[in-house]
């Protein structure tokens, strides 16, 4: 088999999980070693042989290429993350949580759904055998000295893949895959950090903006390098209806801390995603004494009371926003400075994750050592 060089290829770590649902109405899930040397030798490598080893590594022989998921996007995924500790090990973040809503997104796309015991397994099971070959960003004692802000982490994402076919169809004996890759932070603190609302429509009433599926990542991705073109970090989206009610960013949710001292994010609807970060951080509010509202927030209000604001999701973690502009009109926050609240929160939320604070909610999974 020859495939394809491609500049972009993704650094996949070699060990990766697959299950998939059989014919006699069970879930049949086993890791696959894809083709690796030491991560030692693979520093060594020429940057074109380690691309080509890469590519074919993000690749497993015996996946349909036309399916449900390529053709139509009718699938659906998961981010969580794996953090190195002070010991040496590394723990995962709430991947209960990702187990819970994987199940509850493949139900809601009318696919049999893999077992919340199985995804976790197979999730802690991958971490593991790639650390075990080394595979795992080390522990970095300097990354305490900017509370973790810069650390490194292992990003897991599991997805569903439908088997081969091409008609209008719902997927019968859907695949779930797990693949992991190591993340630099994404929170550069030089780097812009304002938002701007935009009239295009992320999920509309009745539609599938609940569950974490592929089709709704198409508009936000567009509106996204659109306003990051003008100079934005995020858009930031209204309700279907009224453009009046804030919802959410273009891939996380979004909190509000008012000049009351209140922190308000919207409340869920079918609309909204269900982040995990998001009831985690209004927990870790909520646990320092500042009142935490879900409900309805017009871009009204925010203009008129907000005094910072952050979005959340795995892949952002916890990033401030410096000012918000609507219908052309910018309203700076906390100076462009990173508020207290939000430096709080994010210092705690990033603790609990590297194990420097006690995570008295049981939110972290070790990863056994093999
Ligand atoms: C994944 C995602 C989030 C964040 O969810 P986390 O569980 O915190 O990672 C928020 N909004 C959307 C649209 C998402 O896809």
């Amino acid at each position: 088999m020859t495939v394809m060089a491609s500049k972009f290829s993704l650094a996949v770590y070699p060990w990766v999980y697959l299950a998939q649902y059989d014919d006699s109405g069970s879930w049949n899930g086993d890791y696959h070693e894809q083709e690796h040397r030491t991560p030692k030798e693979e520093a060594a490598m020429s940057a074109a042989e380690h691309e080509q080893l890469l590519v074919r590594r993000n690749w497993i022989d015996g996946l349909p290429l036309v399916n449900y998921t390529t053709q139509y996007g009718y699938g659906c995924f998961e981010g969580l993350k794996a953090f190195p500790q002070p010991d040496g090990g590394l723990r995962i973040f709430r991947p209960e949580e990702n187990a819970k809503r994987m199940h509850r997104s493949m139900k809601g796309l009318r696919m049999p759904a893999i077992p919340e015991d199985m995804f976790v397994d197979g999730v802690v099971g991958s971490v593991a055998r790639n650390a075990a070959l080394g595979f795992a960003p080390p522990y970095d004692p300097a990354w305490e000295t900017d509370n973790f802000l810069t650390a490194d982490s292992v990003y897991i994402r599991p997805f569903s893949y439908s088997e081969a076919g091409i008609g209008l169809n719902i997927p019968k004996h859907p695949y779930v895959v797990v693949v992991t890759t190591p993340v630099g932070s994404y929170f550069d603190p030089d780097s812009a950090s304002k938002a701007v609302t935009t009239d295009k429509v992320r999920a509309t009433p009745g539609g599938t903006g609940w569950i974490k599926c592929d089709a709704n990542y198409v508009l936000p991705t567009m509106v996204k390098y659109e306003v990051m073109a003008q100079g934005y970090m995020e858009a930031i989206f209204l309700d279907a209806r009224e453009q009046t009610y804030i919802e959410e960013g273009s891939s996380s949710n979004i909190f509000f801390l008012l000049a009351n001292g209140t922190l308000v994010t919207p409340s869920l609807s079918d609309t909204i995603l269900p982040g995990i970060t998001r009831t985690s951080v209004m927990q870790l509010a909520a646990d320092r004494g500042v009142p935490v509202e879900e409900r309805r927030i017009s871009i009204d209000e925010v203009m008129s009371d907000a005094v910072e604001a952050f979005v959340t999701g795995t892949a952002a973690g916890l990033s401030y926003l410096e000012s918000i502009t609507h219908k052309g009109t910018e309203k700076v926050l906390r100076n462009r400075e990173i508020g207290e609240l939000t430096r709080d929160m994010l210092v705690e939320l990033k603790g609990i994750q590297y194990g420097a604070v006690e995570d008295r909610h049981g939110w972290m999974t070790d990863v056994p050592k093999l």
